[in-house]
């Protein structure tokens, strides 16, 4: 049974909402089948009607004029760091959650790899209850895999699942011991939640900085080997497959991932996996210039890798984009390569990439974009982000003609580690609509009230 994403922990939950007429749009939601203008009419948190242009009348609602923008689900994010608690300086619950409203999303899923780690179920009650003040968007939170990430002894999975936490990770790091993860794949069913996991062999990454790769090889760097990542995959499939058990694979970054992802699904493995906007817009070849904003962990590979993932995402071997969204302070990364953290921020720019750099070039179609860049709901037990008549108002509004310099008029994060920063970049949320009530608004939007 797949739960509403309202039900995630907001500041707008239970609030009543006004009517939202969004007058003259292009609705596209491509797993509902709809792509055509309407008025968009929202009363009570969901859809309540496609109507046809320039017809919907709806006493007291706020008619928004959208003839030239596009409608449609809002976006998902399985992946993103909010650093809350402990490095605040970087992000928090508050900032995080605006900058995913900001790009279009309706819920996200914070990891648990913050300073300390979260593994206790009062640390996940402590963080829903800040989510409830200061969210903009529903937040679910993981809880760790094992206890202090240290990878030797489970948490309670059943206890931090009656919590509230939202499925199990110790993205960060990997799951080192066969044995400790079977054991996580055995609790799973009691918990009843996703594990997602961070897939690297630490043996085969040793010190590397940037991919095993030609960029590798010109700067004398140590590199990272794409089976580093693959044979973790394969090693997590079998477990998986011999428990009767399901994972969810973060930051699918290498071709040799895709092809194991690609065969383990066709065996009937219960895997679902996500790639990152940045691994599918740019290769190693950023890294030569050593700007340690490129510099993330799986690194960016090459363009053979790109190309699969591309690839994958469009099959939909590869179930849904997640930007994996890392804030760090400049102090962190303005050092030498070798010493710069690892991570980029992207929930700010994940569309308006995806479209300059897939969509617009003929790539990728814009409905396949749409649609990955939600389906991770599906993957956590969420239903499915629609604009169908009567599904929760979740809604991004687009403008696909807008042009915009990334970072140019600041961040909602609190960091601006974006690998993006400065590029010209088509295409922008301009309003995002969770359960009927407006998240938020670029600035730059402005709107007619009826
Ligand atoms: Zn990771
Ligand atoms: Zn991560």
């Amino acid at each position: 049974m797949s739960r509403a994403i309202s039900t995630l922990d907001w500041r707008g939950a239970g609030a009543g909402s006004g009517a939202i007429v969004l007058r003259s749009v292009r609705v596209l939601d491509p797993r509902s089948g709809i792509d055509a203008e309407h008025d968009l009419v929202i009363r009570d948190g969901r859809v309540a009607e496609l109507a046809n242009p320039c017809s919907a009348e709806v006493a007291g609602a706020e008619v928004i004029e959208a003839d030239g923008l596009l409608a449609v689900p809002a976006f998902f994010d399985p992946h993103v760091h909010l650093r809350t608690p402990g490095r605040e300086d970087k992000e928090d619950i508050e900032t995080g959650s605006r900058a995913a409203a900001a790009g279009g999303y309706c819920g996200i899923i914070g990891m648990a790899n913050t300073a300390p780690p979260v593994d206790t179920p009062a640390a996940i009650e402590s963080l829903r209850e800040r989510a409830q003040a200061d969210a903009t968007v529903p937040v679910g939170f993981v809880a760790t895999v094992t206890r202090g990430m240290r990878g030797s002894e489970l948490t309670d999975m059943a206890e931090l699942g009656d919590a509230g936490a939202g499925g199990f990770s110790d993205d960060g790091l990997p799951i080192q011991s066969a044995r400790v993860m079977r054991r996580a794949l055995q609790y799973q069913a009691l918990a009843g939640l996703q594990i997602a996991l961070h897939e690297e062999d630490p043996e085969l990454s040793g010190s590397g900085v940037m991919h095993e790769g030609e960029a590798a090889a010109l700067l004398g760097m140590a590199g990272v080997p794409s089976v580093s990542e693959s044979t973790m995959i394969a090693r997590d499939c079998a477990l998986a497959a011999y428990e009767n058990a399901r994972i969810h694979v973060q930051h699918l970054s290498a071709r040799e991932s895709v092809e194991v992802i690609a065969a383990a699904k066709a065996a009937g493995v219960q895997v679902t996996c996500e790639a990152t906007p940045h691994h599918l817009a740019l290769t190693d070849d950023s890294v030569r210039s050593l700007d340690s904003r490129f510099k993330m962990n799986p690194p960016l590979r090459s363009e053979d890798d790109r190309q699969a993932l591309i690839e994958g995402l469009r099959s939909g071997t590869i179930d849904c984009v997640a930007t994996d969204h890392a804030p760090h302070a400049l102090v962190d990364k303005e050092v030498p390569f070798e010493q710069a953290a690892m991570g980029v921020t992207g929930l700010e720019t994940a569309f308006a990439v995806l479209n300059t750099d897939l969509v617009m070039p003929g790539i990728l179609d814009l409905g396949t974009v749409v649609d990955r860049l939600s389906a991770g709901a599906a993957a956590f037990g969420f239903e499915l982000p629609s604009l169908a008549p009567d599904a929760e108002a979740n809604v991004a509004l687009i403008d696909l003609d807008a042009e915009w310099e990334a970072g140019s008029d600041g961040w909602e994060s609190r960091s601006e580690n974006s690998c993006f920063a400065g590029r010209q970049l088509t295409g922008r949320s301009m309003l995002t609509i969770v359960a009927g009530q407006v998240a938020f608004r670029q600035r730059s939007f402005a709107m007619g009230v009826a």
